[in-house]
């Protein structure tokens, strides 16, 4: 359980391009919030830096009142959703999401009922023996859902997770992240949401708020209904 607090963040890349002129937000102990905006408008660069995959030029993210770049990755409560689902090729379901969980040297009987718990929300119970390259790109997006998942993170993050599905699928697989949300707030395990897409209908169905960026900088952070009915 965490609150997200970015202070006056500020990215500027190697070759001086500021790319995050200053942003201040706070994204609250299980809320869903989105980044939405267009192509090159830092959504993915602000995300990255909130995942500590980016380094901070200027000001503060603070994770539960711990600093990013005070904590050790395997320390962050953190687990990111990427666009190209990134699971190992060479290992099947299950061992893609067991693979953080043996990191963390979880006991065998407690990653074994995580994922098939994980599995079973997600009906992927019947791929957990099949490689990545056996399956849809749907299932796929299934499985890095339930390698999330299985983490029990504070905070999950998502970068453009249905870009790369037909639209069917993306429809689908929306809900179940809906779903995902509604079903850890029922659980008590408020799990805070930041999700980046550059698609207005995820936004609006998604996000219980929405922090449109522009050219680094925040132009409107506020829930669908505003946003979108009282523009
Ligand atoms: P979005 O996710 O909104 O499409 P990005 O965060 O990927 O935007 O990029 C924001 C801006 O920063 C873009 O103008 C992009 O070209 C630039 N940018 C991203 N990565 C780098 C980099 N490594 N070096 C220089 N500029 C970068
Ligand atoms: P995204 O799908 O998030 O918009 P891109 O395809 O724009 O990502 O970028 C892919 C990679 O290239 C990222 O690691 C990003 O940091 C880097 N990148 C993007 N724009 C630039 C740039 N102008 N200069 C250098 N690297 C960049």
């Amino acid at each position: 359980m965490a609150e997200v607090v970015l202070r006056d963040v500020a990215k500027t890349y190697p070759n001086g391009f500021k790319a995050v002129k200053g942003i201040d937000l706070t994204i609250k102990e299980g809320e869903f919030m989105v980044f939405v905006g267009p192509s090159g408008c830092a959504k993915s660069t602000t995300l990255r830096m909130i995942a500590g995959l980016e380094e901070i030029s200027g000001g503060d993210i603070l994770i539960g009142d711990k600093r990013v770049n005070d904590l050790p990755p395997k320390d962050r409560g953190i687990a990111m959703v990427f666009q190209n689902y990134a699971l190992y090729p060479h290992m099947s379901v299950y061992d893609n999401m067991a693979f953080g969980l043996r990191q963390q040297k979880l006991d065998k009987h407690d990653i074994d009922s995580r994922i098939r718990e994980a599995a079973e929300t997600l009906e992927i119970s019947h791929l957990l023996e099949n490689k990545p390259g056996e399956m849809s790109g749907g299932q796929r997006q299934r499985v890095a859902l339930g390698r999330a998942m299985v983490r029990k993170p504070d905070v999950f993050l998502f970068d453009e997770p249905l870009s790369n599905l037909d639209a069917k699928l993306r429809v689908s697989t929306r809900v179940s992240i809906a779903q995902l949300h509604n079903d850890l707030k029922a659980e008590g395990q408020t799990a805070t949401m930041i999700y980046v897409t550059h698609d207005q209908v995820e936004a609006m169905t998604l996000g219980d708020r929405i922090c449109v960026l522009n050219q680094g900088t925040i132009m409107q952070v506020d829930t669908p209904m505003n946003l979108y009915r009282y523009p």
